[in-house]
This record gives C-alpha cells, structure tokens and sequence, in this order.
C-alpha cells in the first residue's frame, strides 16, 4: 500500500489574507512605512488609531500580543531576527556564542553573520540540550556571553535549568523560537502553563512556510527590554523618525534620538504584504495546534509498539507543538537506515535522516562556522539515526494510520529479513493432545515475544491490525481468541481499538499478557468448550497463529460464533501451509449462509508469515 499525499506541501493562506494582499496591491502600499501616521504619546497617554496604522505594524502589535511579550519587530526572517538580536545584545567581533549542536544551519549561520564564533552544546537522546555538556563548555570557555538556545523542531529543553546555569555565568540569552510558536512551558511559581520564550532576554520568531504561520519568508525579534526593542526597530530598517509608526514600542523618543546614530541600517523589514497574509493566520492558531497534537499523538502511538524505533518524549512541563515527528532507528546499522528511507519513500512516506552529508541540519556540514570540526560525538551518534517526518496539517486520521502502518511494515521486514530463522522451539508438527499445546506454549513464553519479533511475525499483526481498524469503531468490543502474551492486542490497541478483552489456554502467557494494562478482561479458556461468555456479546473476535497444526478442535468455532453479536466479525490468519484444514471449515459455514466473507488477503513475504487473512461477517447461528 502507497501513501499518495504530498507531505511537503505547506499551510494554504486564509482568504481574508489573499483578498488583503490584493487590496494592497491595488494602493501599491507594500512598503512598511507607506502609511503616513505616527503615533504618539501625550502626556502619558499613547494615541493610536490601529486603522491608520500599516499591516507590519499592526501585525506586530497582534503578535505580541499573542506570545505574551512587550514588544515585537517584524523582519524577513528568523535567521535575520537572530542576527539582529545578537547586535542588539551587544556581541561583539570574534565573540563566542553557544547554540546546539543539533538545529537549522540557519542558526549558527546567525552567529556568524553577527560577527561571532558558534560553540556547539551536545544533544541527549530526547534531542534537548545536555546540560552537563552545557556547564562544561561554559567551564572551559569563561570568555563565552551569549547563548543562543534553539527550540530545534519545537523540542523544548529544560529552559528553568538553562536559565539558571545562564544567570549564574553572565551569559546573555536568546531563545531560538522559529518551530516553537505556540508551544508551552508549565511555570511551576504560578503553577500554570506559559508560552515558550520568556526564558531568555529576546526571542526569535519564523513565518517561513514550514512552520506554524506561513508567509513564505518572515520573522520576529520579541522582548520585554525596551532598549534591545528600540535598537532592534532601528537595525531593522527604520531611520529618520519612521519609528513613530510602529505601534509596538517603547514611547520613549529620547531613548530612540540617542541609540539613532550608533545603530546601522541592516534593510530587514518586512512588507506589509507579508504582514497581510500573516495576520488572519493568528486567530486560527489554536485549532491549528490540537490539530498538529491530535495527529502526532496518534502517529505516536502506532509507533509505540516497535522494538527498533524511539520517539523522543518531552519533559513532562512542555506542551509542544508537533508539526512533524522524530524518532531514532535503534540498533540499526547505516545500511539498514538507508534501506529504511529508500523503502519508505518509495511507499510515499518521505522521511530524512538529519545526520545525513546533504543534511542542513548536520553540524559537520557547517564547515563556515569551525576551522576543526568539533568533537561532538553524542550529537553525531544521534543524528546518524534520526528521522524527521513532516506532518502537515492536510493529513487525517486515515491518512496517519496509514503513515504508521507503512512505517512499522517497512521496519518489520527490514528487520525480519536479517533474521531468516524459523521458530527455535515453537510448533513444527501436529500435536497429540491438550497437554502438550499447553506445556508448549507455557515454556515458549520466555522468548515467544522476542521471537516473533525477529522473524517477520509482526509484518502480518501490524497488516492484521491496520486493517481490522477500518472496519471496526474504537469502543467495539473485540476478543482476541488464543491471545498469548498480547502481542496481537499490542498493535491493535496502537491503532486505537481499546475495548480488548483476551482469553488463551496458556496461564503462563496471560501473565505476560495481563502486564501490557491494554486489555479490559483476561480469562483462561479452552477452545472447543464453552466460554464463559454471554450469547452475542461482541462485535468482533480475532485470532491470529491459533488456529494452525490441528491444535484447536474444529467445532470451536461454532462457540466463538455464539458469542458474536449479529453482523458481528471475525478476523482469523490462517497458515498458508495448514492445508486448509480449519479455511474448509469457515468455507463450509459461508456456504450455510452463516457466514459471509466480506475481504481476504495471501501474505507471502516471509515462511513465518505466509498467511490467508480473512475478515468474515455473522449472518445466522449453525
Ligand atoms: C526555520 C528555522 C530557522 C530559520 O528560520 P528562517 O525564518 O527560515 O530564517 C531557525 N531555527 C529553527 C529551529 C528553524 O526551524
């Protein structure tokens, strides 16, 4: 199955925005500073007509607003928004600046066109900030005064611990929010959540397509420090007395007179063009945002069963803003890495690997900003298997059970086809009696899950369970008959069926079962007796390497079908090698019209998996 949306594509812009941009054109106002009106203040008191004002310096008022913060600067970028703030702070030529060793070359790029010398702080496994390496590096540079803090695709690193270790070294700080907009930081003195970026003096803001505003190009500088608000409007672009315009400032004319001649003109601003498909974008953040953490938390939790994949978690105070989604490749090889992008992209689920020699992301491809590449093995063991996944706000739950599906389809074979042993202990004849499935299975429990994940196994659960969900309802109620330790349930629950309830001959295997916390009810039960359940009491039954090697009597199913609810369904793997000894069976009661077979499918991939999936409908009673 192929992915066939275009993960790349970005926001589309609100109409109100396209019909203002038009407007505009039509006056040919575009330039900032083309509205005529100041605004000033009379004794004491600001007089503004926000009318009269132009789109950028509204916009600018209406963003600061939003983040929270005194003052805001429109620019061209968040890259500029940098530079400007790293001026406004006061850097000087050659000074060194820490940033992250893991973020957008867009950052260090910063540095450098400010004059200064980027010091690379490691990244931990979460992709935050190590704070150890952090004190060390400040240790062993105690020249260094700035730190520039990059919220590096929105992963929020311990900002209290940060800003602590900063205050105690005199280190400036400015807070890289191009992918944290909207992201926010629980504040444990007013035990409420606040908006990310009011740990460091100024803060960085991008409008570049691919973040959670898009005007293709755009950024701000926010503070509460009125000097840095005055100098960064000026640098900006804003000579003369074309300050007055700005809506969003500090109404202090003798601050603005003074810092006038010291402060070149760095031509950064935005157009009011810009301005305008940006504005009508803010109301519609919000929604935008549980949007972005509705689809993620889904993804997430389909990838949550996979052995070799790790999704980074947040800190527990950081309610983030994911537009896209990380995670590592575990105990993987480069080859196998490359294998993973090569088939995933090639099923329409593009992903790269930040630690990649094309990669902006990769700091050794930042070769402007070191004479000797630095020693930063952590982060380069990190980003060698990292993947970075787009999730734009076009998919729906559909198309995100689908990303997830092909994701672990693809790790399982990648994995499985290193792996071609058969089972080591498992079942390889007929058995004799109930007592020797039973010891059988009870002894197989010890590596039963490890087995099966090694061999291919879970190439057909995650088929299995992906594609029952489409037929079934979260809360329909489903038993997974012969249930073992719950690997089947495990990647039914992962795509959000949760009304599960298991029953399995193995006491050994319900043990291990009852851990995962995903089943509403577990019970011993023998197949071809009664269950201890109600007639018609759920919507669907499932099973999978149950019914294989005669190990289950024939006329089980007729119990199974007795407690399925009319309309009810089934859906059962079949051994492709068990000669169609318990598939006859099913055959025989589609024939009596008790059954109806509504969909099928062979999966050949691998021996251990070469099985007849089948979904069955209850119509009538034997
Ligand atoms: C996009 C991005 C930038 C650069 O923003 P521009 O507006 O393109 O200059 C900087 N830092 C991070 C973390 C980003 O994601």
């Amino acid at each position: 199955m192929k992915f066939e949306k275009d993960l790349k594509v970005p926001d589309s812009i609100p109409q109100v925005g396209i019909e203002q941009a038009i407007k505009l054109m039509e006056t040919g106002k575009l330039y900032r500073y083309n509205f005529s009106t100041n605004f000033e203040e009379d004794s004491g008191r600001k007089i503004i007509d926000r009318e009269l004002a132009s789109e950028v310096a509204k916009l600018e008022s209406e963003f600061s607003s939003y983040t929270g913060h005194k003052y805001a600067i429109a620019v061209n970028s968040c890259g500029s928004a940098l530079f400007l703030s790293l001026k406004a702070a006061g850097i000087e030529f050659q000074d060194k600046v820490l940033t992250n060793a893991f973020t957008f070359t867009a950052v260090p790029s910063s540095i450098v066109h400010a004059g200064g010398i980027p010091l690379y702080v490691e990244c931990n496994q979460q992709y935050l900030i190590d704070l150890e390496d952090l004190k060390s590096k400040i240790e062993a540079n105690p020249d260094v005064k700035f730190f520039v803090l990059s919220h590096m695709r929105g992963h929020i690193s311990d900002v209290d611990a940060i800003q602590e270790i900063c205050n105690q070294a005199g280190i400036y700080l400015i807070e890289d929010c191009a992918h944290s907009l909207g992201s926010q930081w629980y504040d444990d003195k007013i035990e409420k959540h606040v908006p990310v970026g009011h740990h460091g003096q100024i803060s960085c803001f991008s409008s570049q397509s691919y973040k959670l505003m898009n005007s293709g190009e755009g950024g701000f500088v926010a503070t509460d420090d009125e000097k840095i608000a005055a100098y960064c409007i000026l640098a900006a672009g804003s000579y003369e007395k074309l300050y007055k315009k700005h809506i969003s400032r500090p109404f202090d004319e003798g601050l603005f007179e003074s810092l006038k001649p010291e402060v070149p003109n760095f031509s950064l601003r935005m157009t009011n063009l810009t301005a305008a498909i940006i504005r009508p974008q803010i109301p519609t953040l919000s929604e935008k945002i549980s949007q972005y953490q509705q689809n993620y938390n889904q993804l997430a939790n389909i990838l949550a069963t996979v052995d070799n994949l790790s999704v980074p978690s947040p800190l527990e105070r950081v309610k983030r803003v994911p537009d896209s989604i990380q995670f590592n490749l575990v105990n993987f090889t480069s080859k196998q890495a490359e294998e993973f992008l090569r088939q995933t992209g090639s099923r329409g689920v593009t992903m790269q690997i930040f630690g990649h020699m094309d990669n902006a992301r990769y700091f050794k491809n930042w070769k402007y900003s070191f004479e000797d590449l630095p020693a930063l093995e952590q982060t380069e063991q990190i980003v060698s298997f990292a993947c970075d996944l787009r999730l734009p706000l076009s998919l729906n739950v559909e198309d995100i059970n689908l990303i997830g599906y092909i994701i672990k389809d693809v790790i399982y074979k990648i994995v499985a086809s290193e792996n071609r042993i058969d089972y080591k202990e498992g079942l390889t004849d007929n058995f004799q009696d109930l007592d020797e499935v039973v010891s059988k299975y009870d002894k197989w429990v010890s590596f039963y899950d490890e087995e099966h994940h090694n061999n291919g196994w879970k190439i057909l659960l995650n088929h299995f369970a992906y594609t029952l969900n489409s037929y079934l309802k979260a809360d329909d109620k489903i038993l997974d008959v012969g249930c073992g330790t719950g690997l089947l349930a495990k990647e039914l629950s992962s795509y959000n069926l949760q009304n599960l309830h298991g029953t399995d001959i193995s006491k050994e295997s319900l043990k291990l079962a009852e851990k995962l916390n995903i089943y509403q009810s577990l019970s011993v039960g023998e197949l071809g007796k009664k269950l201890d359940f109600a007639d018609n009491t759920f919507d669907a039954w499932v099973s999978s390497g149950v019914f294989t090697r005669k190990q289950v009597p024939l006329n089980a199913f007729e119990e199974l079908n007795r407690i399925l609810k009319p309309n009810g369904l089934i859906m059962v793997a079949f051994r492709v090698e068990d000669d169609d000894y318990y598939y006859n069976k099913i055959k025989e009661y589609c024939n009596q019209n008790i059954l109806e077979e509504v969909w099928k499918t062979r999966l050949g991939v691998l021996k251990s998996c070469n099985h007849d999936l089948v979904i069955l409908r209850k119509i009538g009673n034997p």
